[in-house]
């Protein structure tokens, strides 16, 4: 579950248009589950959404997934493979929605104000419960993605994180469901759409959603009875799960701290950009609620008391402190009646007024913060990172600033090209930028930019280049390409209306949540047209200079409220952070009598036991279910017609997509030299980023934003089933207006065949850039990294996205850092030899998804589109065969908690795949791991995951305490499955839950990119009907047999484990000679 952080680091491509209209959540992601490709989401253990506030568009010329990953594989879940298409009604039709008063006053409700928002083809009403005041937007339009949302204002006092610990505790058992966790056996058994919940710096929100309505209002009731009714409020072992208590299993060992949120929380102190997003936020608003920490400090946690949570509870998660959000195709009049039944249980209370957030008054002068960060031992001395901050005002700006300032952001930072990204990048002052630009969605709006990567000596040097560059720009202006393609891609955004995986009600919330959570407009935020016409018409008339200028001068230049912080590295903070804990630890002990170790060690025991006996029968069926009969029997169909133009073979998509083409252009990788694979995400790079003989990078980059809705170019490979060699491409993909198309098929060619590699300084800064990026992955993700170097050691696939975006590709970065400047030549030659391999209309395929019409129109361009490209490439086909070697590895890094992994390819040991596995491995990762490795393991997350492709099957946890144990219990699932006692009702959860999954909700642009995976790894869907018969047919015999299979992990895994040097040292003294130990950072 997550808190937002207040800064985030530009490597993720941020987009303006979800800063203007999407006030969501997260800025700096802790982890970065949503972008690795890797692995699948483990959605359970997490209950979080990274980058809520980044619609899921193609950041122009910086590719989504390269960013973060440099290769995108494909998890492997079946769900990723299949695909529900939802189109945008083209009729809406406003008059069939709504409430009559008559029906709201009879539930207890009075209708402040009521609108039709064109911007999402809504009627939206806002109503007050009258007996509490709690407030209701209530979205009628025709999306069957339907959302619920209840918000309640949470403005926390100190940094024990009680927000944070409620957040996960009202989850845990409530008066109507009385089991430990109702939200675990939503997870498993329901057909969610998105199921989690937030803490932010002074809200806590709760977000459903669900196509099936029947299934949408039972996780309707589960959450209101949750956060109304928890049982945490009279349970303090919740609190002690949940939130901290200390541990010990007998009174001659060691004290130590447990709990889900602390260790969260230590998972997060342990990165630096999380540190600086702290560091900076609390600097800036030293006075009010924003300067401690909602989400909680792992020093501080321990202070908290159960009382202070109780009365925490009943002060504010009161309807009177309510917000509710309901969006969607449902009966409107069947939602207040719902509301009334909870709500009216309550008299109105004073809360709404107590949980107002005070403003931060503005400072007279800048102020300066030195922070320390745990750093490795390595002695790179650039490892300095230093950020400047301003808030923007003191009160909440008027909507047309606003706008403007998110406008400015963007062509200051959104592309590549924008110039205080370039200018900043280019220094050489620093690997990369941190600091997310405009921010606001708290109630002051603030600027953040900065570098890391920097040496000391050269900080003084990356502050004036900040402030000089900031007073360049407000003297000289924008140029006029920069300005359009800014707008073009925010007005692109906002018309597609890609929110990606994203409910689009649930983006609706977030950005209206903004502003009515300050008791504002919440209409305001939704309508976008009219502000955005009128700030384009400004321009128009006025100059950008005229616009932009006096915003830079005025917020910025002559503010006074700067915050600078500085993060030095310190290789001892780690051990000194564990030998504090320690200390305290010790020193709680030695404060203890005989009697009080022997009730703590019973008290330790009887939390186990209670986290280890399962719910009984009763209380599980107390949460509503839907049957299997409410199940499709059928895949979900996607339109795939396969032809050929030229010789090509040509995928089409008719779905309904509002006028925009998709499209994708995949090259065949396997005619590449197998030393030249890890060149490639810094290929696709270059391609976008490098220019051509007549077009500089920055043109190029413009020319992208004015034409397109942008263009990504990233490496994909995957396993396939029942074949030695992978399936390995290269991706071009893009999207524009159906009318621009023509554009896009050129701009595609362009940076083909056309861009030219002989930019050596800006080559140098990738690979700064994605050093950083991978060691941020390493320190925030390691159970990606762990996932990836075991995948590596089990097959080709694996091995090769290792190469390009595991522990390998981050030493070739480092070797290839200090290589640039002697072999340039040579670089630059292998860059262009992966052109000439894999460049080729012979090796190429194309897909497309738009509308028939549309379709059909681009057929000529596509044509066009081949011709150009070379008829072969010159290299001849090569295979690649390489595996890492398979010993046990344990990877040292500077954290306070680990990731581990152990995983063994299935299929060698004579596995046939069935549908059945689906719902097994769904159902181990949401009982016996979340019950061993999360709730009595005390981690944040344990999952398995099973690549059905390749036949690996993996066990891995996340900001995990232990080590061994973990390992221990994953050693311990085959028995698990085989002493399963199994009633028919938790089966039937299981497989409406998997199908849940498989029936994943898609926007048509990803139906269509699914398809085409499909197509590439040989799915047919023939299989897919096959496979989900089995899914629905799974039987607890099934269960049982997988025992045998899934059994090869524990004698055959291979283990590899991302962990602090102690926790390394510890568990090497206990297993000697178990683990190969490498540091890495
Ligand atoms: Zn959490």
């Amino acid at each position: 579950m997550e808190r937002t952080i207040l800064l985030r680091s530009l490597s993720c491509s941020p987009l303006a248009c979800s800063r203007l209209f999407s006030r969501s959540a997260h800025r700096l992601p802790a982890h970065s589950f949503s972008r690795s490709h890797s692995r699948p989401i483990p959605r359970g253990p997490c209950r979080r959404s990274p980058h809520l506030r980044r619609w899921r568009l193609l950041p122009v010329a910086s590719s989504p997934y390269s960013s973060s990953s440099s290769c995108v594989r494909f998890s492997g879940r079946y769900s990723s493979l299949s695909a529900r298409a939802v189109a945008t009604p083209t009729q809406p039709s406003p008059e069939t929605f709504g409430v009559s008063d008559g029906v709201a006053e009879k539930y207890g409700f009075e209708k402040v104000s009521e609108e039709f928002i064109k911007e999402c083809k809504s009627k939206a009403t806002l109503f007050r419960h009258k007996k509490t005041g709690a407030e209701i937007m209530s979205v009628s339009n025709e999306d069957e993605n339907k959302v619920f949302g209840i918000v309640f204002r949470t403005p926390p006092k100190d940094s024990t994180g009680i927000p944070h610990i409620l957040e996960h505790s009202v989850l845990c058992g409530s008066r109507k469901y009385p089991l430990k966790e109702p939200f675990v056996e939503l997870l498993k058994g329901s057909l969610h759409t998105f199921l989690n919940a937030f803490t932010y710096p002074d809200r806590t929100c709760y977000p459903v959603a669900s196509t099936n309505t029947k299934d949408f209002y039972n996780l309707v009731d589960v959450y209101l009875d949750a956060v109304f009714f928890p049982k945490c409020v009279e349970d303090i072992q919740t609190f002690q799960q949940e939130g901290w208590h200390y541990e010990l299993d007998n009174p001659s060992e060691e004290i130590s701290y447990k709990g889900v949120v602390f260790n969260e929380m230590k998972g997060v102190y342990s990165q630096p950009d999380s540190i600086l997003g702290r560091a900076s936020q609390q600097a800036l608003f030293p006075d009010n609620t924003y300067g401690v920490d909602s989400g909680g400090d792992p020093q501080v946690i321990p202070k908290l008391t159960f009382e202070e949570f109780q009365e925490f509870h009943q002060k504010y998660y009161h309807p009177s402190n309510a917000r509710i959000w309901f969006y969607g195709d449902d009966d409107p009049n069947e939602r207040l009646r719902i509301l009334n039944e909870y709500l009216d249980q309550f008299d109105a209370n004073s809360a709404a007024n107590d949980s107002k957030v005070e403003p931060q008054k503005l400072f007279s002068k800048p102020v300066r913060v030195v922070e320390k960060y745990p750093a490795g031992e390595g002695n790179d001395a650039k490892k300095h990172m230093v950020c400047l901050n301003w808030l923007l005002s003191e009160k909440p700006l008027d909507l047309e600033t606003e706008l403007s300032l998110g406008f400015l952001d963007h062509l200051m930072l959104g592309f590549p090209a924008s110039p205080l990204r370039k200018i900043l990048l280019e220094s050489g002052l620093g690997d990369a930028i941190v600091g997310g630009g405009i921010e606001d969605e708290l109630l002051q709006p603030q600027f953040s930019i900065g570098l890391k990567g920097v040496s000391e000596d050269d900080i003084p040097k990356v502050e004036e280049l900040i402030m000089n560059t900031l007073k360049k720009l407000a003297e000289e202006g924008f140029d006029t390409d920069a300005v359009e393609a800014s707008m073009n891609t925010i007005e692109f955004s906002l018309r597609e209306n890609n929110t990606g995986s994203f409910p689009r009600g649930l983006s609706l919330m977030l950005r209206s949540i903004g502003k009515w959570i300050y008791d504002m407009n919440p209409f305001e935020p939704l309508k976008y047209e009219e502000p955005l016409m009128a700030l384009k018409k400004r321009i128009a008339k006025e100059g950008s200079k005229a616009v932009f200028s006096p915003l830079i001068e005025k917020f910025i230049l002559n503010n006074p409220h700067l915050v600078t912080v500085e993060m030095q590295p310190d290789t001892e903070k780690a051990a000194q952070d564990e030998a504090f804990e320690k200390e305290i630890l010790e020193k709680v002990k030695a404060s203890m009598t005989e009697e009080d170790l022997a009730e703590l060690a019973r008290a330790t025991m009887e939390l186990r036991l209670k986290q280890e006996t399962p719910d009984p029968p009763e209380a599980l069926k107390a949460v509503p279910s839907l049957s299997l009969s409410d199940i499709p029997k059928e895949p979900i169909h996607v339109p795939t017609e396969v032809g050929d133009i030229d010789g090509v073979k040509v995928l089409q998509h008719d779905l309904f997509t509002n006028d925009v083409l998709y499209t994708e252009v995949a090259f065949d990788m396997s005619p590449l030299k197998q030393e030249l694979l890890q060149f490639v995400p810094l290929f696709c790079q270059s391609l976008l980023e490098m220019g051509t003989k007549d077009l500089s990078f920055v043109q190029l980059n413009q020319l992208i934003g004015r034409k397109t809705g942008g263009i990504s170019v990233y490496p994909f490979t995957s396993s396939v089933r029942g074949k030695e060699d992978p399936c390995s491409h290269l991706i071009v993909r893009g999207k524009s207006m159906a009318g621009r198309a023509d554009d896009l098929f050129n701009l595609v060619n362009i940076i083909l065949q056309e861009v030219q590699f002989t930019d050596q300084q800006r080559f140098k800064q990738f690979v700064s850039q994605s050093k950083a990026r991978m060691e941020n992955r390493l320190r925030g993700s390691g159970h990606g990294i762990a996932a990836a170097r075991m995948d590596a050691k089990l097959n080709v696939a694996g091995w090769i996205s290792e190469q390009m975006g595991g522990i390998s590709y981050l030493e070739f970065l480092r070797s290839l850092e200090e290589r640039v400047d002697q072999d340039w030549d040579e670089i630059s030659s292998s860059l262009e030899e992966i052109r000439k391999s894999l460049l080729s209309k012979s090796s190429c395929l194309i897909n497309m998804t738009a509308d028939g019409q549309n379709l059909r129109n681009s057929e000529k361009l596509v044509s066009k589109f081949l011709d150009s490209l070379p008829r072969n490439s010159n290299a001849a086909s090569t295979s690649w065969r390489a595996r890492l070697s398979p010993e046990n590895e344990a990877i040292v890094i500077p954290t306070q908690v680990n990731y581990v992994g152990k995983a063994a390819n299935i299929y060698e040991t004579g596995y046939q795949l069935d549908g059945s596995a689906y719902v097994i491995s769904k159902y181990i990762s949401n009982t016996w791991l979340w019950d061993r490795v999360r709730v009595s393991g005390g981690a944040y997350g344990g999952f398995c995951d099973f690549d059905t492709h390749s036949g690996v099957f993996s066990f891995l946890s996340y900001r995990d305490p232990n080590l061994l144990k973990t390992l221990d219990i994953y050693d311990a699932t085959a028995d698990f499955l085989r002493e399963l006692e199994m009633d028919d009702d938790t089966l039937t959860k299981a497989i409406i839950g998997t199908i849940g999954d498989v029936d994943s909700y898609q926007l048509p642009d990803a139906k269509g990119y699914s398809s085409l995976l499909r197509h590439l790894l040989g799915i047919t869907d023939e299989e897919r009907q096959k496979r989900r018969e089995e899914i629905l047919s799974t039987s607890v015999k099934d269960f049982k047999e997988f025992a045998d299979a899934i059994e090869a992990v524990r004698n055959k895994g291979v283990s590899v484990t991302v962990a602090s040097p102690d926790d390394v040292e510890a568990a090497h003294r206990e297993r000697s000679g178990h683990f190969q130990v490498k540091k890495v950072l």
